[in-house]
């Protein structure tokens, strides 16, 4: 008590002095520091640009109206429940196709494949009307907010189901996707990836790739490059007439990473007005401790099934995840942390200001650090905002307020172009 009254009047004191300011953050207590975060955390839209989520949905085992207890491998990262609990507001929810062969056959299993997922997200929404419901705009995800309901946006992830067909791009948007992230992990029709170990010649956006950046621009749909080679990112912005986002990708400045953005990289998508939503993914946030066990067993499983990710046949695919399970058990790799991907947050302020970046967890996909691990865990990225000064207003702009600008931009630039 007596301790606190002295330090009552030397508070008194200092707030007349200069240095009161700089000095009264440090004086929040932790709970004092929580509760304002929450409270903030609470007032912003937060979004999240990036979850494969989706992808557990069709087939309609696994129910994401009900909670699963966080930390279990079965139980994913994201659920409805917890995300009104962690105060998520808007989920990207991303229709996941891995990179499958270059013909006729592939492009029309791709398709498949990608209409079930989008028929099983619709389908989430229907089943769970009051807890969720599909946003095509930021005004829907605004509406939504404000009935306490959550607010589910559809992004596809790899333009490979577009396969050699432009109007594809019009019914998958009728069907409510809003962002086509380019490519994924490997070189397709419409542009080379970041990590396709096929070869070192980037050759950027293609010819058809540039067809599909136009047609995005005239619907209304975001371009991301999260995935895309160096290149195809400098062809992308030259050839787009609306902002792009990254949808998940870090600095590679902090993690030297093909898939995270180089400060060039950064500088000219704030130039462009458009947004980097800065990827959870450990390896993206800090460059991995060497572990050569894990790392001999890890290159062994790449000889045997490549991209595990991209794998068609899905008993292969499964089998091929448990061999990696294995490996995470017998080689566990230390996860980077949330002071250290605020880093990035605070990287690319410094870089080109407030207003270009944002949040794109890759939950579901591989992301998830210490101290963020799964969408119950949200608000502790504006605590940890919160801890580094950063303003409502500014944490707004973060948490979602960015990305949204880019959106609603967007969509004037399609009616601009007289869609
Ligand atoms: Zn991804």
């Amino acid at each position: 008590m007596l301790f606190n009254r002295a330090r009552h009047f030397l508070l008194a004191g200092l707030a007349a002095s200069p240095f009161f300011l700089a000095s009264c953050r440090a004086e929040l207590s932790d709970s004092d520091l929580a509760a304002k975060a929450r409270a903030i955390h609470d007032r912003v839209l937060t979004v999240d640009t990036h979850c494969d989520t989706a992808s557990r949905l069709p087939g309609g085992t696994w129910d994401i109206g009900v909670r699963h207890e966080p930390g279990r491998r079965e139980s994913g990262k994201i659920d409805l429940p917890r995300m009104a609990e962690g105060g998520l507001d808007a989920q990207f929810f991303a229709v996941f196709v891995g990179q499958g062969e270059r013909a006729e056959q592939g492009y029309t299993r791709a398709k498949e494949w990608a209409l079930k997922t989008l028929e099983a997200i619709q389908g989430m929404v229907d089943k769970y009307p009051n807890l969720v419901g599909l946003a095509l705009t930021p005004d829907d995800a605004v509406r939504l907010e404000s009935n306490g309901r959550r607010a589910a946006f559809i992004g596809m992830e790899n333009g490979y189901p577009v396969g050699k067909t432009l109007s594809n791009i019009e019914e998958f948007y009728k069907l409510g996707v809003r962002y086509i992230t380019l490519c994924h992990s490997r070189d397709n029709d419409i542009c080379d990836s970041s990590t396709d170990r096929q070869g070192p010649e980037d050759r950027g956006l293609s010819d058809f790739g540039r067809e599909v950046v136009a047609e995005c621009n005239r619907l209304g749909i975001m371009v991301d490059i999260s995935h895309a080679s160096d290149r195809s990112f400098f062809d992308v912005l030259k050839a787009t007439k609306a902002p792009i986002i990254a949808s998940h990708s870090s600095c590679r400045a902090l993690s030297d990473n093909a898939r995270n953005l180089s400060d060039e990289m950064i500088r000219a998508l704030a130039r462009n007005g458009g947004v980097i939503q800065i990827c959870f993914l450990s390896n993206y946030v800090r460059a991995p401790q060497p572990n050569p066990g894990r790392e001999k067993a890890l290159q062994e499983l790449e000889a045997k099934y490549g991209a595990r990710r991209d794998i068609q046949d899905e008993a292969v695919r499964k089998k091929a995840m448990e061999e990696y399970e294995a490996v995470n058990a017998r080689y566990p790799q230390e996860k980077a942390t949330l002071p250290e991907l605020v880093d990035h947050i605070d990287h690319v302020i410094k870089l080109v200001g407030i207003d270009y970046v944002g949040i794109g967890t890759d939950f579901d996909g591989g992301g998830g650090v210490q101290g963020c691990d799964d969408v119950s865990e949200m608000f502790r990225v504006t605590e940890e905002l919160v801890r580094r000064g950063y303003s409502e207003k500014e944490i707004a702009k973060i948490w979602g307020g960015n990305v949204m600008r880019v959106f609603r931009r967007v969509i004037a630039v399609s009616s601009e172009l007289g869609r």
